[in-house]
């Protein structure tokens, strides 16, 4: 049977799928790859494999494991940087743990990541503009961890989970807008600032857990961008976020399998995430009532998604045949987020 899913994606939400390529101990191993990436210029993939005769999805745009950093930030950069006209942008990069998430949005200092690109294109940007618009630009770093959130760039941060309770507090007419009061926003001034902050960030959050990478893959890691501008000319004056987002492993635990505080963080994750997908997929619907209190993360971006924002979800896949039931399950929730 041959199966046929075209997203038709209009408005303010694009997805982006990123395939990432089969690392060393998996081509030593002889995995195959049932990704393929032909159509990848139309914004489609396929996938092939002994089980299914074929599937193709089609995507805002489709990276397949040879695009590079610069690819992938050339095509982010428009929505991005829409930040400091006053829209209210979200990035997300959501996918199964190893998938490269967190390639894709921090990279690497050899192959530096969407976050680092975009905060170098603001900064640029804003030196351009100078003659016709000042802005302030100030960084937050916080974590969602089991439903709790953590200020990364606190200096009375304890090492440790922990650490201070931070709560969202509905404020404004109609309790629309929110804020998170105590969290710490660092007002940055060139490109140089932004990257001390964010490495002060990650710092925090490596400390206080016994293994980091277990730790990463279990929590949702979150960057604020917050932007004022004003208009010389007129005096306009403009307020907005950018969330740079690098979510918790979609990856399915099987209840079974976990007791405890881990099957506790495992629901918690699951939840979050599927709030996640309820939310935007309300949004793309033009629902009238968008459940954004499912969950801490929808919660913490209500008042930036939807109305006029714009949303980015980078779908990240894996080639390997193994990882073919995540890599279906990671599709079909892009496939949902419409
Ligand atoms: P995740 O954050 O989703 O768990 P990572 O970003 O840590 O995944 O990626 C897992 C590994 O694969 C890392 O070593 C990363 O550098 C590598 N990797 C991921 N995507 C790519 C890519 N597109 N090109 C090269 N290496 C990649
Ligand atoms: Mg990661």
């Amino acid at each position: 049977e041959l199966y046929n899913k075209v997203l038709d994606l209009k408005g303010n939400i694009r997805v982006f799928c990123r395939c990432r390529p089969l690392n060393a101990e998996e081509l030593a191993g002889g995995a195959s790859q049932v990704v393929d990436f032909e159509s990848a210029r139309d914004g489609e993939l396929t996938i092939k494999s002994n089980g299914i005769s074929k599937k193709i999805f089609k995507y805002d745009a489709v990276f397949s494991p040879e695009a590079n950093q610069v690819d992938v930030f050339e095509d982010t950069a428009p929505l991005a940087i829409s930040v400091l006209d006053g829209y209210n942008v979200c990035i997300f990069a959501y996918g199964q743990t190893g998938t490269g998430k967190t390639f894709t949005m921090e990279g690497t200092k050899d192959a530096r990541g969407v976050n680092y690109r975009t905060l170098e294109k603001l900064f640029h940007i804003i030196e351009e503009r100078k003659k016709a618009f000042r802005y302030e630009i100030s960084v937050s770093v916080l974590e969602v961890y089991n439903e709790q959130l953590r200020d990364l760039l606190a200096s009375d941060s304890q090492p440790g989970l922990s650490a201070k309770r931070l709560e969202i507090k509905q404020v404004g007419e109609g309790g629309h807008g929110h804020h998170v009061p105590g969290l710490t926003e660092a007002r940055v001034n060139n490109v140089s600032e932004v990257w001390e902050a964010l490495q002060t960030g990650s710092n925090l959050r490596a400390v206080g857990s016994t293994n980091i990478n277990e730790h990463s893959s279990r929590s949702h890691c979150m960057h604020c961008v917050m932007v004022k501008g004003e208009n010389l000319l007129n005096g306009e004056c403009t307020k907005s976020k950018l969330w740079l987002i690098d979510l918790a492993g979609s990856e399915r635990i099987a209840k079974t399998e976990v007791q405890g505080d881990r099957l506790k963080e495992t629901q918690n994750i699951n939840r979050s995430l599927s709030a996640l997908g309820d939310v935007i997929s309300a949004l793309a619907a033009k629902s009238p009532h968008i459940p954004f209190r499912n969950s801490k993360l929808t919660h913490l971006l209500q008042d930036s998604l939807g109305g006029n924002s714009k949303t980015l979800m980078f779908v990240q896949i894996s080639p390997n045949e193994n990882d073919l039931t995540e890599t279906l399950c990671s599709l079909n929730f892009a496939s949902r987020v419409r």
